[in-house]
């Protein structure tokens, strides 16, 4: 992982001074013998962390609400995964979509990539729903019930008695109560608002599969928020774990000043030691999240919750300093004062986002309201009319209507002579957001047949109104 350089500059200065070699060598979420190491960080305060209560409200707000917006009585967004139909800003996308799909999932992850080379984990700290449950909804709800840290960690290591079993109990509901509501809102996701309250007003007996999705998802969170935590970030995450290949030395991230605060050394010994900025409190350890220290350089734990900053600061406002030991900054500005550069890794990745941002939109737009496939059927080859002088191909037709409501679709021959013949029913309306097939026989004169394969084009129209286009082969005996 980049800032190496500041890592060994630390290491170097610490060896100096005699401090013993324990440099990175352990995961502060791991104790010697190997059994998980509880993390009970300080409740942060200050100005950063005010912005990211703010922040979070906000998406929070929207998560919960989106749900329950309608476009034209139906969904702005749904995952309906079990039936494979997804509604996105109110329009619906099926599985023959697939290919939209995947270019918005490319093009995420690259305007992620590019986020990240440029801004670090700025995304985990303020945007990640799993940060901003965890440290702005469960966190503070257990700040509220338990107290301080500081309590926090005597209680857990006291003796049950009617305190503990009584905060403990209530703790665990609360987490419980809110779990559940987490998962209806993922759920409301998936299956929708309407269906959502089937599920929850009828019988269970009726929905007994719903019923045990929704205890499913309410078990994990419950689970995720109450015991493992930070674990999602450090061990689960590929996001997180991908920060060693993304970051380079112009990221911006959450980083200690060593330039300016080493050699650490306390208030008392600044003077006649000729010490850094830090105090060595250890303040900006104690309110980690991930129970890291910041002067030990970027790690891959470093969720970016920017307490560490927070609390650095308020440290430095007591002995006078100016703010900023911790900071968001690149390994450049702090190693060599160097500011922000757009570099070439910045530039090849934003030629790209731009490419595929533009192809996106592009399909978006160009995006018929009927998707249509028309094959010929199998095992048939010709039949000759001769009376009528013409030769017919028999096709299978697949209308797949894309939007909410009833299309009638009548279907043409361009370019060429012939005629079109429907088998069965002639009605090819095709109800919203549904498909419907069929099968027909196009008819074409001898004398515009020349080769064994004629290309032909297919003009698909609703009320007079040409909407698209498709194409296949007609076969004839001439070669
Ligand atoms: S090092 Fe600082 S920014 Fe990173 S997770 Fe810990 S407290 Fe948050
Ligand atoms: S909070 Fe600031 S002064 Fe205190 S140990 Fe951390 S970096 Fe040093």
């Amino acid at each position: 992982m980049d800032g190496q350089n500041g890592f060994a500059a630390i290491k170097m200065k610490r060896e100096n001074k005699n401090r013993p070699e324990s440099f990175r060598d352990s995961v502060a979420t791991i104790d010697e013998s190997g059994r998980r190491n509880w993390i009970y960080p300080t409740k942060p305060s200050g100005r950063l962390y005010n912005y990211r209560i703010y922040v979070s409200y906000l998406l929070l707000a929207i998560l919960f609400v989106t749900p329950f917006i309608r476009v034209n009585g139906r969904p702005l967004f749904l995952f309906d995964i079990i039936e494979r139909k997804f509604i996105l800003f109110g329009k619906i996308f099926w599985p023959q979509d697939f290919f939209i799909f995947g270019l918005t999932m490319l093009t995420l992850i690259i305007f992620l990539v590019l986020f990240t080379v440029a801004f670090g984990r700025i995304f985990c700290g303020w945007i990640c729903p799993q940060t901003i449950f965890m440290e702005m909804v469960f966190r503070r709800i257990e700040y509220w019930l338990e107290g301080s840290a500081t309590k926090m960690r005597l209680r857990d290591q006291g003796p049950w008695n009617w305190e503990k079993i009584r905060i403990r109990t209530t703790k665990w509901a609360v987490f419980f109560g809110l779990s559940f509501i987490i998962s209806n809102i993922f759920l409301a996701y998936i299956i929708g608002t309407d269906q959502l309250y089937k599920i929850v007003t009828a019988p269970v007996s009726q929905h007994l599969t719903g019923f045990i999705a929704m205890m499913i998802f309410t078990a994990v969170f419950f689970f995720i928020y109450l015991w493992f935590r930070e674990q999602i970030c450090i061990v689960v995450c590929p996001y997180g774990r991908l920060q060693g290949v993304m970051l380079d030395r112009n990221s911006i991230v959450v980083a200690y000043d060593y330039e300016r605060g080493e050699p650490r050394g306390k208030v008392s010994k600044k003077e006649s030691e000729n010490l850094g900025d830090c105090i060595d409190c250890n303040l900006c350890v104690k309110v980690c999240p991930t129970g890291i220290d910041i002067r030990n350089g970027t790690q891959m734990e470093c969720v970016n919750c920017t307490a560490c900053i927070d609390a650095c600061d308020h440290i430095m406002d007591k002995v006078n300093r100016p703010h900023g030991l911790i900071r968001y900054a690149s390994e450049e500005n702090i190693a060599n004062n160097n500011p922000f550069k757009f570099s070439a890794r910045l530039k090849a990745y934003s030629v790209a986002l731009l490419a595929l941002l533009g192809m996106l939109t592009f399909i978006l737009i160009s995006r018929p309201d009927v998707e249509t496939r028309i094959m010929r059927v199998a095992g048939q080859l010709y039949q000759i009319q001769e009376e009528e002088g013409t030769i017919s191909n028999l096709f299978n037709l697949h209308l797949v209507n894309k939007t909410f409501r009833d299309i009638p679709i009548e279907i043409k021959l361009l370019d060429t002579e012939g005629r079109i013949d429907i088998v069965g029913k002639k009605d090819l309306t095709v109800k919203g957001e549904e498909s419907t097939q069929a099968t027909f026989f196009i008819y074409l004169p001898v004398e515009t047949l020349e080769r064994r394969s004629t290309s032909l084009r297919i003009g698909i129209y609703s009320k007079g109104e040409l909407i698209s286009t498709a194409k296949t082969n007609f076969l004839s005996p001439f070669n």
